[in-house]
């Protein structure tokens, strides 16, 4: 006996058989299988306008929805990585008018010194950016972060600055690498070039926040000192350089600030360093 027996005295003995809490009825194709609806990269993004500080014109780009990624996991130099979506593609804001490129966070902040340094180095002989589709591919997200990190130079940016979009644009050559298809003819050596071009942005980060940890005041690009200092450890490891990775590492073992959990990731990175250090 369903709860529902028995409608059919009102004339609805067609529900008798529905679930209360059924939930709504999948859509089907056209031979009446469930379709199932996946939801896609374009589907987490709005346009999101904003005015540029050296030109005033106001512009679009995109802008991932907050709270609608999940995060899956953190590399060890705290790489986020997100379901459905790299949401790093989307850090970079360019102004298609007059070139002024930054990452979000440093995007408003200008002195009308570097205003002036920006539109006589970069938008006057700026020819404009190139079209995207409905989601940023990474090479349109690399070469947004590229005009954001040449920006760093011509403004006369923090070290910090120039640092944390190195980092950033690293990033995106190893979500690159790690969604390029496995069938694509020059597999081996497109890796080997965007490891390559990883290798050089770590680098360059690793020295930005070298020079920025003893001339900057904390926080720095949004992350305290023990956070720095395991970064700045960590990216020394990867690009092999061990005994100051060691050192910098053990600033964080050692300090009273540190919790528990970052003092963990320590000891992961030490364990690395010290088995690579062997192998060396
Ligand atoms: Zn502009």
């Amino acid at each position: 006996m369903s709860l529902f027996s028995g409608l059919d005295q009102f004339g609805l003995g067609k529900l008798e058989k529905v679930n209360i809490f059924e939930e709504e009825t999948k859509k089907t194709d056209k031979s009446g299988k469930p379709v199932e609806q996946k939801i896609s990269e374009e589907d987490l993004l709005f346009d999101k306008s904003y005015t540029c500080p050296v030109c005033d014109e106001e512009f679009h780009a995109k802008m991932l929805r907050t709270g609608k990624v999940k995060l899956l996991s953190v590399d060890t130099d705290l790489r986020p990585k997100y379901q459905l979506v790299d949401s790093l593609k989307y850090d970079a804001l360019v102004c298609p008018k007059c070139g002024y490129a930054a990452l979000s966070r440093f995007f408003k902040f200008m002195m009308p010194s570097q205003a002036k340094l920006i539109r006589e180095n970069i938008s006057k002989n700026f020819s404009g950016l190139a079209q995207t589709g409905n989601i940023y591919t990474y090479d349109d997200a690399i070469n947004r972060h590229q005009l954001a990190l040449i920006n760093t130079v011509v403004k006369k940016a923090k070290a910090s600055e120039k640092a944390y979009t190195c980092l950033k644009m690293g990033w995106l050559y190893r979500g690159k690498a790690e969604s390029l298809s496995k069938e694509t003819p020059d597999y081996d050596k497109q890796i080997k070039e965007m490891a390559v071009k990883e290798q050089e942005l770590l680098s360059n980060a690793y020295d930005g926040f070298m020079s920025a940890f003893s001339k900057e005041s904390f926080p720095m690009c949004g992350m305290d000192e023990i956070t720095v200092t395991y970064l700045i450890a960590e990216l020394a490891r990867r690009i092999g350089k061990y005994e100051e990775a060691s050192r910098w590492i053990s600033r964080v073992l050692t300090s009273r600030e540190a919790n528990e959990r970052i003092k963990n990731k320590a000891r992961e990175i030490k364990e690395m360093i010290n088995q690579q250090k062997e192998n060396a």
